[in-house]
């Protein structure tokens, strides 16, 4: 404490006191405990600004999350009254709140037809181990307890708990924690035409490797498979779109062997495909949704499992009580907040603009990239975007290191004023859907000056 108190300037204490005494997500502590890290301070609309003043293009919404973009004054005014009027209090034991029903109601409303009910928890992983409960639960009120795996796909993300982890197929999860659980989960490959579809169509390859599904059923036994789970658009694993074919045909192989289809709509959800939900977009289907981030835009942290009809019926008319649910369940300042960000999304056609105008504009601009010659693949749909860089297109070869591509493209990003993820050697972009086409064309600008500095280094000419 003694040298913090010595630094002069704000960004040096904050600097400080942060590298000394915070453990930070997804950050490798031994050389964050010596460099520190920067200090974000402020947020207004797609833009942040640090502690020395340095204006930032967020083109992540943060984590995906910030849909309606920062500073948005209702939320804040909505937490404001809700802590006046009832700063807390939970829903267990046959109580409910105001915010908890009205937004209950909304979701049922804004959701795709058949989602009546929703199970609030605080975040997305939270949210898929409760799925994962609710599955287990459900066959065994079916009376088949046998039924139990759910087969998930590589490079999924669904989250970081210990079940929502085991769900998850990027292997860097699993190592370090002894994952995955070792009873209940199976993972297959998911769609990444780019890089397995070898010669044929999207469309074969999307059959193709959604009969990756029906293999592994018919390995593990139909009778011992309980669910599969999907983001619509997988998010952090590289933004890959399956091709159309993909889901008709998991929703025929889920309807023939007796699966419960699972959608995480935690990216997806609340417009960031240019339609409300994902599913919406691929016409899947789903029994149960998990939703987070957009549900709040991210201002407070709330998730929720949407349960449908199918699942809904058999839970209903079970007479034991549900022993699962957290401390903050449908927290009523969250809900609160949740309801002032779904108001100003329906009020303002926020998810209805983005997707005729701005959704359109930022993927024309992001395959205009296609003409460099460090990027193999530009992918997306609705505000989400994917740019994967390689050796030499023409073979789509890859990097020998893959993923340090990725890295030095990122902190080229940083350097020019624009954060943007990477993902092995793929640059992802997921702005706020309010983004205008200014900011498009700046995010786009400044990401340009990024791959041309990436080019140099690695040696590809521009
Ligand atoms: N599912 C998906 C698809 C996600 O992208 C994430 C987080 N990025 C999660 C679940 C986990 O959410 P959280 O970090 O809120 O636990």
């Amino acid at each position: 404490m003694a040298t913090v108190a010595r630094l002069n300037s704000d960004t040096a204490r904050w600097r400080e006191m942060d590298r000394l005494h915070q453990l930070h997500p997804y950050t490798e502590f031994k050389s964050y405990a010596r460099e520190g890290g920067r200090i974000i301070t402020k947020a207004d609309g797609v833009w942040l600004w640090d502690s020395e003043g340095e204006q930032i293009l967020d083109g992540m919404a943060g984590l995906w999350c910030v849909n309606i973009g920062y500073g948005r004054d209702e939320l804040a005014e909505a937490a404001y009254a809700q802590m006046k009027e009832l700063p807390y209090y939970n829903t267990f034991f046959k109580t409910a709140t105001p915010p908890s029903a009205e937004l209950a109601q909304i979701l049922s409303e804004v959701t795709p037809k058949g989602f009546e009910h929703v199970f609030f928890c605080n975040s997305g992983s939270e949210a898929n181990d409760t799925v994962v409960k609710i599955v287990r639960y459900y066959w065994n009120l079916m009376k088949k307890p046998e039924k139990k795996t759910i087969i998930s796909r590589n490079y999924a993300y669904h989250g970081v708990t210990l079940a929502a982890a085991s769900l998850s197929g990027l292997s860097d999860m699993h190592g370090q924690f002894d994952l995955p659980l070792d009873k209940g989960f199976s993972h297959i490959d998911g769609p990444y035409w780019y890089r397995h579809g070898g010669d044929l169509s999207p469309d074969e390859y999307g059959v193709k490797v959604a009969r990756k599904l029906e293999e592994r059923i018919n390995e593990l036994g139909p009778d011992k498979v309980a669910a599969f789970i999907a983001e619509p658009i997988n998010g952090a694993g590289g933004i890959m779109v399956p091709p159309e074919s993909y889901f008709p045909e998991i929703k025929r192989i889920c309807k023939a062997y007796d699966l419960l289809l699972i959608v995480d709509e935690v990216i997806c959800g609340f417009g960031r495909t240019g339609q409300w939900f994902g599913s919406d977009t691929f016409d899947i289907e789903p029994d149960l949704m998990s939703i987070a981030k957009g549900l709040s835009s991210g201002y407070l942290p709330i998730s929720g499992v949407m349960v449908g009809e199918r699942v809904a019926k058999a839970l209903l008319a079970s007479d034991e009580e549900f022993v699962h649910g957290f401390t903050y369940s449908a927290h009523p300042v969250a809900c609160a907040v949740a309801i002032a960000n779904l108001n100003i999304m329906r009020d303002e056609k926020i998810v209805e603009r983005c997707g005729a105008e701005t959704a359109p504009y930022f993927q024309s601009k992001f395959r205009e990239l296609l003409d460099h010659p460090l990027v193999g693949e530009v992918r997306g749909r609705g505000m989400l975007a994917a740019v994967e860089m390689v050796q030499d297109k023409a073979r789509r070869a890859h990097f020998p290191n893959e993923g340090e591509t990725g890295k030095l493209c990122r902190s080229y990003c940083t350097e020019n004023g624009l954060i943007m993820r990477a993902t092995r050697d793929s640059m992802l972009c997921s702005p706020a859907l309010v983004i205008s086409k200014e900011e498009i064309d700046e995010l786009i600008r400044r990401f340009t000056v990024a791959l041309d500095q990436t080019a140099k280094d690695r040696g590809v000419t521009t």
